[in-house]
Order: C-alpha cells, then structure tokens, then sequence
C-alpha cells in the first residue's frame, strides 16, 4: 500500500515526466546532461534498516539503470566531467563501509553483468570481528568484510577504495595526526593489505560538513584520483572532476527514478562546489 507521500511523489513523476524528457533532451543537445553516481552500503534480505535494500529491489534497480543508462567507472565519469561535454545519461556505483553480506548477492550480480562498481572500505572494521558503531546503536551487529573479501573483489575487477580508519566525521577532526592516520595511514595501510593501489576515497556521512578541504590536499598530496562525497547531487560537466557528488540509491524505486532522471528541483545542488587544487 501506499501512503500519501509515496503518492505524492508517484504523483510529481509522472506529472512532469513529459517536461523531465524535454529538458534531458535540451542538456543532452547542448552536451551539458550531468553523470550520476549512486552509492549503495549493504544489499540483503534479514534486519533491513535504512541503509540496506533488499536483494530483489537492488536486482530491480539495477536491471532498470541497464536499460536506460550506460554504467560507467569512476575514471570514465571524471573524463566526461572534465571534458565539459556528456550527451549520454550515465551512472557510476559505488558502496560504501564494506558490508560482508554484499559479497552474496550484490557483487556477483554486478560482475555477472560486467557492470563497474567502486567498493568504499573502512579499514578499522575488516578484521571480520568489529561491526560498525551505527549497527550497535541499533543493537544488530552486521558482518563486515574482510581483507579476503577485497582482495578476491580487487581481482574480479571492482576498485576498491577507501573510507577511513574509524568511520569519522573528517570534518570534524581538529587534530593534525588524526586527520592523517585517517585518511593517508588507513589508506595506505589497505593499499597494502590488498596489494592494489587506491585511487578513490569516500567521506564518511558525506555532507558538506563532513568533509574538508585539508583532507581534501591530503588525498591530492597522496595522488588520489578523486574524493566521493553523499549529500545528493549531479556531476554536470564543466564542474570539479576531483569531487564526485553522489546521490544515495533509494530503496523506494520511485524516489530512486525520480533522482535519476534529472529532478529539475534538486539539479543546482552542489553546483559550484570546488575544493581548492
Ligand atoms: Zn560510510
């Protein structure tokens, strides 16, 4: 059943998908149709919560990105962002903190299908015995994964990258030595527990606030390809290709679509939002 929100909101996507089209269209001709990238954390059926999806609502997402979208990795949505043209509605995925149930479902589907994915990690939690400080709020441990885990990913393909030590807000660490051991030690440390190199590193929460622009240097002095943040944006071309703005995969199908076929309303977030070089 549906309740009066998800009503409304089936409501405004139909009502505008007519306009939505026609103005996908005008930024495709003009070569200006912003890349998504979509950030999943944990795919499976038992004890949902807010950041999980079930195994046949990701299969539904994902059979329906295939058919409307070209899925692309990290590198190709940086280039098209970079070339200040994009005139093909693309997606990137990503998850994020490094769930072990994932390797059951959503990670096979993903390779079956040849689809990139970019796995975020935190590596204070991969030990197989830790479980993530927002689960034991909730008092439902969560396995996570495992150097093994990553290592096998790393080698059928996924890029694995980095999310911290601890799972901090790295907006709010005041502290020097900190803020390094998060984000350059930690990185360094799964770099070498899973013999790849990383290039990519995902804030943690991923609001404004909880990123920043000295551990943004931090990331560029390391020689990172780019830093991923969560507040719910489109990468339009033209604009910052370091910083990839990505939009959290809704488990509602209907909020889901919604974001990704351009919301009028939602396309000047984060416009603009440049770290210094
Ligand atoms: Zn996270």
């Amino acid at each position: 059943m549906l309740d009066t929100r998800q009503i409304g909101l089936h409501a405004y996507y139909l009502g505008t998908s007519w306009w939505r089209k026609q103005s996908r269209e005008k930024l495709r001709q003009t070569g200006q149709l912003p890349v998504c990238s979509l950030f999943y954390h944990r795919v499976a059926d038992a004890h949902p919560n807010p950041w999980s999806i079930s195994c046949a609502d990701f299969e539904r997402q994902i059979r329906w990105l295939q058919q409307e979208f070209e899925l692309i990795s990290l590198p190709d949505l940086q280039r098209r962002v970079s070339s200040g043209n994009n005139d093909r509605m693309a997606v990137a995925i990503t998850f994020d903190d490094g769930y072990a149930e994932n390797m059951e479902f959503a990670i096979p589907l993903l390779l079956d299908l040849g689809i990139p994915v970019t796995y975020f990690v935190t590596f204070g939690f991969m030990d197989g015995e830790r479980a993530f400080p927002h689960d034991l709020k909730r008092g439902i441990p969560l396995p996570t994964n495992t150097i093994d885990d990553c290592r096998w990913m790393a080698e059928q393909g996924v890029e694995i990258g980095a999310h911290t030590r601890s799972h901090c807000d790295v907006g709010g660490i005041a502290d020097r030595a900190t803020l390094i051991d998060e984000v350059v030690t930690a990185t360094e440390e799964l770099s070498e527990a899973i013999s790849r190199p990383i290039r990519y590193f995902a804030f943690p929460y991923g609001k404004p606030e909880n990123m920043s622009q000295a551990a943004v240097d931090l990331t560029r002095q390391m020689g990172l390809k780019g830093v991923c943040s969560a507040y719910g944006a489109y990468n339009f071309p033209g604009e910052d290709p370091y910083h990839i703005q990505r939009i959290h995969a809704d488990p509602e199908f209907i909020r889901f679509k919604n974001w990704l076929t351009i919301d009028p309303r939602k396309t000047s977030i984060g416009r603009g939002f440049k770290f210094l070089d």
